[in-house]
């Protein structure tokens, strides 16, 4: 075994004894990590993780709902269609509440099972398994890829690397247009990128999300997870002792050293663990799992099938690394009353009861009032007083509907035009209203009056207030 299979997983670095002591960098150079591929039962599991997300991705811009994209964020018309419910600006409060209940319902995981969102679902996990994928296939296993690295540039090198690149590229690209496309229509932009006539916006959000997609899975990988996730950071705080995570267990595991296989640990003296470093050359952030818990872990699990096979190997019992618990590994209970879980779990129910109900009770119309602020009144002919208003009716709804405007807090008043009107599906109907009222009945110079909009089966209604204002009420007058 060579010096560097026996090392973690990254090109040996220069040490501190080469380095002139007076001149110390600030920052660390990045070792790149070279991976070694796998297989094994947790791997299996993020396949069947990961697929359905790729594919979800990927194909739901083109599921189609009553002619239209199933799920359509279409910013020009500031509306989002997500399958059969239609949101507008004004419903701007359920985005915040499913942003909060996913955060909530993470917390209530983490706490649960650990980082297994990190290990198996979050899309930089995914993709970058995908990336490595590629990289496996243009340049070969760990070793080839070592060799490669360190080889002088060569036809052989250019066209590996050539294949790699081009891959990535493709494989990022086919990600920035399918995440435009969520945005743009999808029909409509693989007909424009056709006709190369793109909109210069999603153009431009094409190309960035095409190379932050290139950068983060291909170069970036695990420092986006070391360096820039924020959940990586505060997510320690979630974790208690009765938190599934992925541990060595140094009780069997120590002493360690090397062996013959099927050698009694016993009878050397040693601890389960054969000191193979495998469990670090599969490791995607380049960390050594025996040295305890670290923040740099995303609970991926591919170390337990690397030391899984060993163990299979050295016909020793499996799960020297494993899923386990704190608690477990002190060889004590777990408990199910844990404050943060319960907490958790609690404010998850009661933001999706909350969500829900507020989601089964909107009334897809909404009603805007603005009076005509040019004039205060306007005395008609017939000695009636007008106040002119802009109507605005918003049918949120996916059906067209008729709808009965009405007005309340004045005496007998009347509105022109008095018709029923027609808001198609989706649709901004405005008109203008004159409100027509006899000044004699007119009891304030200022009156708080009441729109109100109900569709025709009275299914549906929204309110909106506004003033009236005329002269000096004539009664007053008279009283004098
Ligand atoms: S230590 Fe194991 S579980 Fe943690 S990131 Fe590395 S391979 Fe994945
Ligand atoms: S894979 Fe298992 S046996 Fe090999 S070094 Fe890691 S813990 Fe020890």
């Amino acid at each position: 075994m060579t010096a560097l299979d026996n090392s973690p997983n990254k090109i040996p670095s220069v040490t501190l004894d080469d380095v002139d002591s007076s001149v110390y960098s600030l920052y660390e150079k990045r070792e790149k990590i070279f991976t070694r591929s796998i297989e094994g039962f947790f791997q299996n599991v993020r396949l069947f993780t990961g697929w359905p997300l790729l594919l979800g991705y990927f194909l739901t811009p083109w599921i189609m709902i009553d002619g239209r994209q199933a799920i359509l964020f279409d910013l020009a018309a500031r509306k989002f269609h997500i399958f059969w419910l239609t949101f507008w600006p004004q419903d701007f409060g359920f985005l915040a509440w499913a942003l909060m209940i996913a955060a909530f319902t993470l917390f209530f995981i983490t706490t649960l099972l650990g980082r297994v969102w990190c290990g198996y679902t979050c899309p930089q996990t995914v993709w970058t398994a995908i990336f490595m994928w590629a990289e496996q296939v243009a340049e070969g296993e760990r070793h080839q890829r070592i060799n490669l690295q360190k080889a002088p540039w060569s036809l052989e090198k250019v066209f590996k690397r050539f294949t790699k690149h081009g891959m990535w590229m493709g494989f990022a690209a086919l990600t920035g247009l399918t995440f435009v496309s969520y945005f743009y229509g999808v029909r409509a932009l693989v007909t424009d990128v056709w006709h190369f006539k793109l909109a210069d916006t999603a153009l431009f959000w094409s190309v960035f999300f095409t190379i932050a997609t290139y950068a983060n899975a291909g170069w970036l990988r695990e420092q986006v997870c070391l360096h820039m996730c924020p959940y990586a950071r505060f997510q320690s705080a979630m974790l208690d002792e009765d938190t599934l995570v992925v541990s060595y267990d140094p009780q069997r595991g120590e002493l360690r050293g090397p062996r013959k296989r099927n050698a009694d640990p016993d009878t050397l003296g040693l601890g389960a663990c054969i000191d193979c470093f495998l469990c670090v050359q599969v490791c995607p952030t380049g960390i050594d799992i025996r040295d305890g818990l670290q923040y740099e872990c995303i609970n991926c699990a591919i170390c337990i099938d690397a030391c899984d096979s060993i163990m299979a190997k050295m016909n020793y019992a499996p799960g020297l690394i494993s899923y386990t618990t704190e608690n477990k590994l002190a060889g004590r209970g777990r408990t199910w009353k844990r404050p943060k879980l319960v907490g958790y779990g609690l404010a998850v129910i009661l933001m999706i009861t909350l969500f829900s109900y507020s989601l089964f009770t909107r009334m897809p119309l909404e009603l805007d009032i603005m009076r005509n602020r040019g004039e205060l009144y306007h005395e008609v002919a017939d000695g009636l007083i007008r106040n002119t208003y802009l109507v605005k009716i918003i049918n949120m709804d996916r059906k067209t509907h008729t709808y009965q405007l009405a007005l309340s807090g004045l005496p007998a008043p009347r509105m022109v035009p008095d018709a029923r009107i027609v808001a198609p599906a989706g649709e901004v109907v405005e008109l203008s209203i004159d409100v027509l009222v006899d000044p004699d009945k007119l009891i304030e110079v200022n009156t708080e009056i009441e729109f109100r909009v109900e569709t025709d089966d009275s299914l549906w209604y929204a309110t909106s207030e506004s003033r009236y204002l005329g002269p000096e009420p004539i009664r007053s007058q008279n009283n004098d």
